[in-house]
C-alpha cells in the first residue's frame, strides 16, 4: 500500500481530485508558461520526465549553433574570439545565469564541469580559512561530490580532512574545525531540498564558508545566494538549465571574496592578461579567475541558449508550474496505482521538495524500462527509485496525467516482467 499521503496544497481546490483527463487539459489551457514548449523540439509520443538529468533540445539551437560552425569558426577563423565575442562568452552566459540563482552580474562564470568546479572552490575554501582542516558534507551527497573531495584531501596529504555525516547531525558537527560545508541544496535522488539560508547562516555562526552545488536547482527552484549571504556554488549546465549533453558547469564566488580567492588550476584563462603571456601568474579581477583552460566554444553557445529561454520566463512562473506538475502527479500515482505498493520517498511538502518526484518500489529497474518503451522517460536510481523529473518549461499537466495512466498500465498487465527489460545498461 502507499504511504498515506495528505491532500497536495490547493491540486484540488480541497475536494476531490476529478477523474477525467479534461482536468489536466484544463490546467494547460490557463499555464501562463504553455507557450514555452513551443521553444523545444521534442520528439514525437515521447513524455519527457528527465529533464533533470539532461535537459531536451531548445528549437533555437540547430541554427545558433549552424552559424557558430558556418560563420564564426568557419569563416571568422581565430578572429572570432574578438569578433564574436568568445573570449567573453563565459562570463556572458555567467551573467545569464546569475538572476536563476539569486547572484548578481560578475558573480558566476562557465567553465569546466560541475566536478572539477567542485574541486576548484573546495582546494580554494579550504585556503580561505587557514587553522581550519575540515570539508563537511553528508553521506547522501551526489557521489562526484564526495569523490571529488576525497581526493583534494588525500593529495593535501594530513592538511585537510572530509568528515561525512548523516544529514540529521550536520548542523552539531558544525564546529571551529570545518573550513567549508558543501552540500547540494536538492537531493539528487529524493528532490529533498535543504533550507539554503538557514544552513548557510548556521556555517557562517560556526565560522565556516559553504559551497552549494545546485545541479538539481538551478533553472527549476529559486535560489537567493545573495539573500542568504551564501559564499560558493557550482552547478550543471546540462540538467533543467537545457545545455546539451556534456555542457559546461558553473561557478559562483560572492563578489566579497572574490578578490582574496584563488584558484588552485592557474590556467591561462584565468589570467589577469593572458595574451601578455607573461610567466608570472597573476589571477583575473573576479569570478573569471576560476577559468582555466580555453572555453568549449560551441557547447558554451548552446548553453546560452538554454540560459536565455529559462531567464526570459523567470525563475517565480516556473517554481509555481513546476510545484502543481509534481502535486498532480504525487495525488495521482496515490490514487491510481495504490495497489502496487509505490512508497513515495520524496517530501510530501512542495516546500521541502525540488522539481522531481521519486518512488521506491522492488521492482524499480525493470518498470522504469518498461515505461520508456512505452514513451514516457524516467530514470532508475539504485538500489529501488524510479526518478522522475518535472521540468517546468515544457511539461504539460497533460503529460503527468498520461505518464500515470501509463505506470498503471504497466503494472496492471505486468508488462515490467518481460525479462529483456532486467538488463542493465551501462546508464541508468
Ligand atoms: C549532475 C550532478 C553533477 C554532475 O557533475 P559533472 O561533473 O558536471 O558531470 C554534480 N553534482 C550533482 C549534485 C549533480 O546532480
Amino acid at each position: 500500500m502507499c504511504r498515506s499521503l495528505g491532500r497536495g496544497n490547493d491540486a484540488s481546490a480541497g475536494g476531490e481530485l476529478p477523474r477525467q483527463r479534461a482536468h489536466a487539459e484544463a490546467l494547460d489551457a490557463t499555464d501562463e508558461l504553455a507557450a514555452l514548449r513551443q521553444r523545444f523540439l521534442l520528439p514525437e509520443g515521447v513524455i519527457y520526465l528527465d529533464g533533470n538529468s539532461l535537459g531536451p533540445l531548445p528549437r533555437s539551437v540547430p541554427e545558433r549553433l549552424a552559424t557558430v560552425v558556418a560563420k564564426e569558426w568557419g569563416e571568422g577563423l581565430v578572429t572570432s574570439w574578438n569578433r564574436h565575442g568568445w573570449i567573453d562568452a563565459p562570463l556572458r552566459v555567467g551573467d545569464a545565469i546569475a538572476p536563476l540563482i539569486g547572484a548578481r552580474a560578475g558573480e558566476v562564470v562557465v567553465a569546466d564541469s560541475v566536478s572539477v568546479n567542485l574541486f576548484k572552490l573546495l582546494a580554494a575554501a579550504l585556503a580561505l580559512r587557514p587553522g581550519r582542516s575540515v570539508i563537511l558534507t553528508e553521506r547522501e551527497n551526489f557521489p562526484t561530490d564526495l569523490y571529488v573531495a576525497q581526493g583534494l584531501v588525500d593529495l593535501l596529504g594530513g592538511r585537510a580532512r572530509l568528515h561525512v555525516v548523516e544529514r540529521e547531525h550536520l548542523a552539531a558537527a558544525l564546529d571551529e574545525q570545518v573550513a567549508v560545508l558543501a552540500l547540494s541544496h536538492v537531493d539528487f535522488r529524493t528532490g529533498e531540498m535543504h533550507d539554503l539560508a538557514a544552513l548557510t547562516a548556521a556555517a557562517h555562526r560556526a565560522g565556516a564558508l559553504v559551497l552549494w552545488d545546485l545541479s538539481h536547482s538551478a533553472g527549476a527552484v529559486p535560489v537567493d545566494l545573495e539573500g542568504a549571504d551564501a559564499d560558493l556554488a557550482v552547478g550543471c549546465g546540462y540538467k533543467y538549465l537545457n545545455g546539451g549533453p556534456g555542457a559546461p558547469a558553473f561557478a559562483f564566488v560572492a563578489q566579497r571574496l572574490q578578490g582574496a580567492l584563488r584558484s588552485p588550476i592557474r590556467g591561462w584563462m584565468g589570467h589577469a592578461a593572458p595574451f601578455e603571456f607573461s610567466t608570472r601568474y597573476r589571477p583575473a579581477p573576479g569570478v573569471a579567475r576560476l577559468l582555466a583552460g580555453t572555453p568549449p566554444i560551441l557547447s558554451v553557445a548552446t548553453l546560452e541558449e538554454g540560459v536565455t529561454l529559462l531567464a526570459a520566463a523567470g525563475i517565480e512562473p516556473l517554481r509555481r508550474k513546476s510545484v502543481a506538475l509534481t502535486e498532480l502527479f504525487i495525488d495521482l500515482v496515490a490514487r491510481e496505482c495504490e495497489a502496487w505498493g509505490f512508497e513515495l520517498a520524496s517530501p510530501r511538502s512542495p516546500a521541502r521538495r525540488g522539481s522531481q518526484v521519486a518512488w521506491r518500489h522492488p521492482h524499480a529497474y525493470p518498470i522504469v524500462q518498461a515505461l520508456i518503451r512505452r514513451g514516457v522517460i524516467g530514470d532508475f536510481r539504485a538500489p529501488d527509485l524510479l526518478r522522475f523529473g518535472f521540468a517546468p518549461a515544457y511539461l504539460r499537466f497533460q503529460d503527468v496525467w498520461d505518464a500515470v495512466q501509463h505506470l498503471r498500465v504497466v503494472m496492471e498487465e505486468e508488462a515490467w516482467r518481460a525479462p529483456e527489460l532486467a538488463v542493465r545498461g551501462k546508464v541508468t
